[in-house]
């Protein structure tokens, strides 16, 4: 399975969050059954090929779903929603990866993670000053969230200790 931070740095580049405690919650079987750990909080990986497929991953009733929670609940209720199912679907994609392939990933996430300026300029998330890009009616918005410095900080910490304990990373990090 790929790990809770690969997860995390998929979320701060699509969502401008990391929501590492949404991606620990849902592994946390991991330790006690293994593979097997899929059968608990993995709705949407276990629906593959009966309710989604690669070229469906997110289907219009899934998406009139996340409507539907937005409205009731709010954007951010909405959003944690999109992180659950999201994580399931990498989960499947993972799966299919090389060994090789996956640690290529891993390589590009560990480095996105330690180029902050190429996450401003790249997936518009400002982890440094703690401000997320998003287009409100057609106008560039650098929208203010306090949290991200410090969730941001605590990513990069664990990443860093995640290289310290991994060769194959550290030498494919060594030629920037
Ligand atoms: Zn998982």
């Amino acid at each position: 399975m790929p790990e809770g931070w690969v997860h995390a740095t998929i979320d701060l580049i699509v969502y401008g969050r990391p929501y590492f405690d949404i991606h620990k919650n849902k592994d946390e079987a991991f330790l006690r059954l293994g593979k097997a750990h899929r059968k608990i909080k993995h709705e949407w990986y276990q629906a593959f090929g009966k309710k989604w497929t690669f070229d469906d991953p997110f289907p219009d009733f899934l998406k009139g779903l996340i409507s539907e929670i937005r409205g009731a609940c709010g954007s951010d209720k909405a959003e944690k929603q999109m992180v659950y199912w999201d994580h399931d679907y990498f989960d499947r994609i993972w799966k299919n990866l090389s060994e090789k392939q996956r640690k290529y990933c891993k390589g590009a996430f560990a480095w996105i993670i330690n180029n902050p300026m190429f996450l401003k300029n790249w997936a518009g998330v400002d982890v440094l000053e703690g401000k997320i890009k998003r287009v409100i009616d057609g106008q560039e918005v650098w929208e203010i969230c306090p949290e991200l410095k410090s969730e941001y900080h605590r990513l990069h910490c664990y990443v860093k200790t995640v290289i310290e304990y991994d060769k194959d990373l550290q030498d494919m990090l060594k030629c920037n």
